[in-house]
């Protein structure tokens, strides 16, 4: 397909887009635009709107086409009978590329013939063999192995549409990756702008301008509990700070696929990291952790704001909480299902950890030992030993092979560690309930 090709040269008669067949009797070409027009005009007439589910090219952001399907259909406001946005996935692309796209931005000539999905999966999957279709499952759930189906189904069917496609935060403006649940007078707000001190939300730029002349907040609410440079860390109390927790937790959600949403802050602790200037501390990301934790969960949610990704930050954020569950006496792990940039990051820096330490230990160590010292679970490390090929046995026991030049590669592979803790600049006492 000449996904290349923008409409007018098809429609000129360059492409194969029009209705022309080889036998077609020759007329003279100035004819032969009219009549195709028309004819043209009539088809594409007669597929608008388009429905739900249609497969066609899409003009993206780099100017070129894609083949994206029709996900939703909205009407515009104050519009004629057939003038929709239509939300569109890029099928090439990840799912947080879907967007509302303009009529205009899609190639009607490309429209493929609706085609009932069920016939076509039912028909697909006899032919594949169970390999196969295992194959193009995992691929189509990627990133969300640790939901059964019928829950991703269910997340898939609730998340489908974004709401806020960008938002106003600081000097930055942002474009959201995932739908968030916005309070419902938010629905029809395509923009947010966002206080970023408090996390207030605002429909227009004049209110978010009001705001700032009175919020008297130039950093997080709570506790500076780390100072570094221009780096500083703030501790939140969900059940003291309720509307700045949930604010985060809208704004959050924005970039975070499988984040369930809490509306029941008070469990939680935020730990918010910022830039810090003269005009404030700016956020650039957070994790939040539960105050009591069952299953050893010393992290929730952790979230790099894009306009601060990679620039070592989550490796930060990651490495911060494990300094907080060693100052605690406790392991921790985060909690799950891990996303598919989070489990990278995690690997990552349990592989960053451990092979340091076995790269300059003497003599033999136990995973209960690595586990004391770095506050890492006993399962995420043999997790990850054995991921690296690292663990094997011998003589009726599991040991650790740890050839110098087997971990410096992995050390290489794994990547530089980003922004270091310094453990002595962290000002911090576990948390306790009051009272
Ligand atoms: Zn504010």
């Amino acid at each position: 397909m000449g996904s290349l090709d923008s409409p007018r040269e098809r429609e000129n008669g360059n492409g194969n887009g029009g209705c022309r067949s080889p036998g077609d009797p020759k007329l003279g070409d100035g004819v032969m635009i009219v009549v195709e027009s028309e004819v043209m005009k009539k088809r594409r007439a007669s597929m608008l709107p388009l429905e739900v589910g249609t497969r066609v090219m899409c003009r993206w952001r780099d100017s070129k086409y894609h083949p994206v399907k029709v996900i939703e259909r909205r009407k515009m406001p104050s519009a004629g009978p057939n003038d929709y946005e239509y939300y569109v996935h890029y099928t090439e692309f990840n799912r947080r590329l879907d967007e509302w796209v303009k009529l205009e931005q899609l190639d009607l000539d490309s429209v493929e013939t609706v085609v009932d999905e069920k016939v076509e999966d039912k028909v697909t999957s006899l032919k594949m063999t169970r390999h196969q279709k295992r194959k193009i499952d995992e691929t189509h759930v990627e990133g969300h192995e640790e939901l059964d189906a019928a829950s991703l189904r269910e997340h898939e069917e609730f998340t489908k549409v974004k709401n806020i496609a960008t938002i106003e935060l600081g000097r930055y403006e942002i474009e959201t990756w995932y739908f968030s649940p916005f309070p419902p007078e938010y629905n029809d707000c395509v923009k947010l702008y966002f206080c970023e001190f408090c996390l207030n939300f605002m429909k227009r730029k004049e209110q978010l301008q009001r705001h700032m002349r009175k919020c008297d907040l130039k950093h997080p609410p709570g506790d500076e509990i780390y100072r570094c440079g221009t780096l500083s860390m703030f501790e939140v109390d969900g059940k003291k700070n309720k509307v700045y927790g949930q604010n985060l937790c809208y704004l959050a959600k924005l970039f975070l696929d499988h984040k369930t949403l809490y509306y029941d802050v008070d469990l939680f602790l935020f730990y918010v990291l910022c830039e810090c200037d003269d005009r404030g501390c700016h956020m650039v990301g957070y994790f939040s952790k539960e105050k009591h934790s069952e299953e050893s969960y010393n992290l929730a949610c952790i979230l790099t704001l894009p306009p601060y990704q990679r620039k070592g930050y989550g490796k930060f954020l990651i490495a911060f909480s494990y300094e907080l569950s060693k100052k605690e006496g406790k392991v921790g792990t985060p909690e799950r299902p891990l996303s598919d940039l989070g489990l990278l990051s995690y690997r990552g820096y349990w592989t960053r950890v451990l092979l340091d330490i076995l790269k300059k230990h003497k003599g033999n160590i136990s995973i209960k030992e690595l586990s004391d010292m770095t506050a890492i679970k006993a399962e995420d490390i043999l997790a990850t030993l054995q991921s690296l090929e690292l663990i094997q046995y011998r003589k009726g026991q599991h040991v650790i092979c740890a050839d110098p030049k087997v971990l410096d590669r992995h050390l290489k592979a794994a990547g530089r560690g980003g922004l270091e803790v310094d453990v002595s600049k962290l000002i911090w006492t576990p948390y306790k309930e009051q009272g």
